[in-house]
């Protein structure tokens, strides 16, 4: 996943463009259903929510939400029908067989 370290060391070495490339280029729309932000939401140290872990480390808060979202926001949402956020990382969960914390999407 191109964000943090790895996206540092990356961009450090000229090599994040293409990388993305790459990702964006193996992308299968087969993935966008089992991506693991349709099914899990994460939660930081402080209760704050987040789409998915990777979101949670760059600080994108829940959703379409332009701030952060805590646990006690979420008494009266319906997160089945949430938007997701996603930008460019998120190729790193759709690309080739795809990628969750449970290993590849798809066999
Ligand atoms: S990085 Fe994007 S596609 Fe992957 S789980 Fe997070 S929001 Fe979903």
């Amino acid at each position: 996943m191109p964000i943090k370290r790895f996206g540092s060391t990356l961009i450090s070495r000229g090599q994040f463009d293409g990388y993305l490339a790459l990702l964006k280029g193996a992308h299968r729309s087969d993935n966008l259903d089992a991506v693991m932000c349709r099914d899990l939401i994460s939660v930081d140290w402080q209760g704050h929510v987040h789409d998915c872990d990777f979101n949670q480390m760059l600080g994108l808060p829940l959703g379409d939400s332009d701030k952060p979202v805590h646990l006690r926001d979420l008494l009266t949402v319906d997160l089945e029908r949430r938007n997701i956020r996603v930008a460019d990382h998120c190729y790193g969960c759709t690309a080739g067989q795809g990628s969750s914390c449970g290993g590849a999407l798809s066999g």
